[in-house]
């Protein structure tokens, strides 16, 4: 955490697994409230849990700013928006690959951050999915077309390679795990080198 914050991030991503939801088993919120003092950003919950709504007040009191859950897990996903702002947090919403845009199209009023996967969600460093872009660049499209200011974050296989497709597509908040953590030393240079390819549209 705080190798990013020094290396210039916007904000910290912690990707919550539950062993349930996805097959792989990473922190809960003893982890998150234990990182959060070591730096002055914001933090973002990305919760792969099957019962996001028993556990939203608990990543609320761990200090995360922000609180992603999944359209396709098992609770409304209408309650679990109204519980995170009862808690006093934003709500952001993600969505699977292959789940269809309209899954979270009576949702984007009432989010904070639609997060768009671009990798099945359970590991780390995996391969960018190019056939998730057309559904961001769709779903941007109504982003617009409703007038609402709703970031789209991008999760999923971002490096200086697909980083210039996610924000050409629409993608604001471009999460990135393995291509910054890879490096050794000071990570400044990586997230330059990022920010600098997300403006230049990937060729082919
Ligand atoms: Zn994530």
């Amino acid at each position: 955490v705080r190798r990013g914050a020094d290396g210039g991030v916007d904000s910290i991503h912690l990707d919550v697994m539950d062993g349930r939801f996805v097959d792989n088993l990473t922190m809960g919120p003893v982890v998150a409230a234990a990182v959060r003092g070591h730096a002055d950003l914001p933090f973002h919950a990305h919760l792969m849990i099957s019962r996001p709504l028993r556990y939203a007040d608990r990543f609320a009191d761990a200090g995360s700013d922000l609180i992603i859950f999944h359209v396709e897990a098992e609770d409304d996903p209408g309650a679990v928006i109204d519980a995170i702002r009862g808690s006093g947090r934003q709500p952001g919403l993600a969505l699977n690959p292959e789940t269809p845009a309209s899954a979270v199209e009576p949702f984007l009023e009432r989010i904070e951050l639609l997060l768009v996967m671009t990798v099945n969600p359970g590991w780390g460093g995996q391969s960018f999915m190019h056939e998730v872009l057309p559904k961001l660049s769709a779903l941007h499209g109504e982003i617009v077309r409703r007038g609402l200011s709703l970031p789209i974050g991008v999760d999923g296989g971002i490096s200086r390679e697909t980083i210039g497709s996610a924000h050409a597509a629409g993608g604001e908040v471009l999460v990135v795990g393995s291509a910054l953590y890879r490096h050794a030393g000071p990570l400044r240079p990586v997230v330059d080198s990022l920010r600098q390819a997300a403006l230049v549209p990937a060729r082919g």
